[in-house]
């Protein structure tokens, strides 16, 4: 089943605590439209990133309405870290 109203990306993930972890790309499962107006969110596009000599794949997108997804937000939205108010 064809669920238009959601997009899979792959984000790059440093996990949830206040410093930075090792990069893994977490794949997720978010809304097509920003959470802050409602508007499209852009066509994901696959990128290459590179750290500490690997490199891995991610997908990347510009919402036309110009609130920018933060990895870090995207990631809370789709359930993979904790809101920022339940950290420690
Ligand atoms: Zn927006």
């Amino acid at each position: 089943m064809r669920r238009v109203e959601e997009m899979t990306v792959r984000i790059p993930d440093y996990g949830p605590g206040l410093h930075a972890g090792p990069l893994t790309v977490t794949t997720i499962t978010v809304k097509t439209r920003c959470p802050v107006c409602g508007g499209p969110r852009g066509k994901p596009t696959p990128t290459l990133r590179g750290a500490y000599g690997r490199t891995h794949e991610i997908d990347v997108w510009t919402n036309a309405c110009g609130h920018v997804d933060l990895n870090s937000d995207v990631l809370i939205e789709a359930g993979v870290h904790p809101p920022y108010k339940d950290r420690i």
